[in-house]
């Protein structure tokens, strides 16, 4: 464990991607456990934090964003708060896999190579928007986005071929088409110009086929705690109908079959984290899990009201959190326990407080540290209806 503060030549420029880089980092775990309990103390106690055994070139995606520069383009991470592009550091990005670090600065090599101007958002012209790099730890595949504000990319034949020059191990390049005036990276026009489109890594035993717009956990080894976390409060004994709400690509819910769930249900709104979650079942002989591609709100509703009756519910949605009628429908199919995955601590206050006053009590609240040298705390919480003997 890194017990010194450490620096990045991009912190005085204030990149402001880990805002805790300064503090050591099992202070950076105590300070996240004294938010927690400061947080949830109405809810209950807060167990011990789980912290990362290597805290550092954790995340396995990286985004970089593209502006004219030395050598016609730079690409680097916007300074915090304002849109000037920070080139990356040559020693890489901290928190960022070095393998990525390393892609990054061969797809810059092949951009500048292809003379391909960056995308000027004040006047709107230029092509190259971003570019979004992922790995899968375990198998040690890579792919590269490049997002370009115009759909038509000339020469990127030549492009592919000076990146897997460069990098000969990225497995798939893809082509990203965003003309929005948007904050989001991605658009939703796909092209892949090199490999299958996707890359697959392994999670707690399965594998998971990931596409470049499909939502998948940054830090592989805290994602393996958090799981192994949830699926420990879901107490599973091999007779569970289980319902894995804001799936992704069915990570949890997949996880909970390989636990020995009898039957699991998954619902997402992105269609292609969706396609892929029905992809991974197959790929790892799980025959007895379906996914629907809806509103996690609007489906359980509907759900509620056709007799769908789970034992147990994951619940993973995005910071925002979920919905005071999510929570009435969930309440009205009478599960056993309910087991909150949450990545937005405030809206997760919220939620408890309205789970509380449908009879929800929180049994268990750990914390997991997924984005060390960040403020974000992560949280796994089970709940259960009424009194203890019918935990
Ligand atoms: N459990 C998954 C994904 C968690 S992230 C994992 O651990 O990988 C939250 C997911 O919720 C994203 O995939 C996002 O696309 C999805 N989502 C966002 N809003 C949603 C909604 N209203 N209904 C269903 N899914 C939603």
């Amino acid at each position: 464990m890194t017990r010194s503060a450490l620096s990045c030549p991009l912190q005085a420029r204030r990149c402001g991607g880990c805002p805790l880089l300064g503090t050591p980092y099992p202070d950076q775990l105590a300070q996240k456990q004294r938010r927690a309990e400061e947080l949830f103390a109405a809810f209950g106690p807060v167990e011990p934090i789980l912290g990362q055994a290597e805290p550092l070139y954790y995340r396995n995606k990286a985004i970089a964003t593209f502006a004219p520069g030395p050598g016609g383009l730079v690409c680097g991470t916007y300074a915090a708060g304002t849109h000037r592009v920070l080139p990356l550091p040559e020693a890489g990005c901290l928190l960022q896999d070095q393998v990525l670090n390393r892609t990054l600065t061969a797809v810059l090599e092949a951009a500048r190579a292809c003379r391909w101007p960056a995308f000027d958002e004040d006047r709107g012209a230029g092509l190259l928007r971003h570019v979004l790099v992922r790995r899968a730890v375990h198998t040690g595949q890579v792919m590269a986005v490049l997002v370009t504000a115009a759909d038509r990319l000339p020469g990127s034949r030549n492009f592919v071929t000076a990146l897997r020059k460069a990098a000969p191990w990225v497995t798939t390049v893809v082509h990203n088409c965003n003309p929005r005036r948007t904050s989001a990276v991605l658009g939703r026009d796909v092209r892949v110009l090199y490999g299958p489109g996707h890359i697959t890594d392994t999670l707690c035993g399965l594998r998971f086929s990931l596409s470049s717009t499909s939502f998948y956990q940054v830090n592989p080894a805290q994602t393996e705690a958090l799981y192994r976390t949830a699926l420990d409060f879901a107490g599973l004994t091999g007779r569970e109908t289980v319902l894995d709400a804001y799936c992704g690509t069915g990570t949890i819910g997949l996880c909970a079959a390989a636990a020995g769930a009898r039957q699991v249900i998954g619902v997402e709104l992105t269609p292609s984290a969706v396609r892929d979650a029905a992809a991974n079942a197959a790929r790892n002989g799980i025959k007895n899990a379906r996914f629907f591609c809806a509103d996690a709100t609007e489906w359980i509703v509907q759900a509620a009201k056709e007799g769908f009756r789970p034992d147990v519910v994951f619940l993973d949605p995005p910071r925002a959190g979920t919905t005071p009628e999510f929570i009435d429908a969930v309440t009205a199919m009478g599960p056993r326990r309910l087991v909150y995955v949450s990545c937005g601590p405030d809206t997760l206050a919220r939620d408890l407080g309205l789970l509380r006053r449908r009879g929800w009590q929180a049994r268990r609240l750990r914390p997991v540290d997924l984005f060390p040298h960040t403020e974000h705390l992560e949280m796994a919480v089970l709940l259960t209806r009424g009194d203890a003997a019918s935990r």
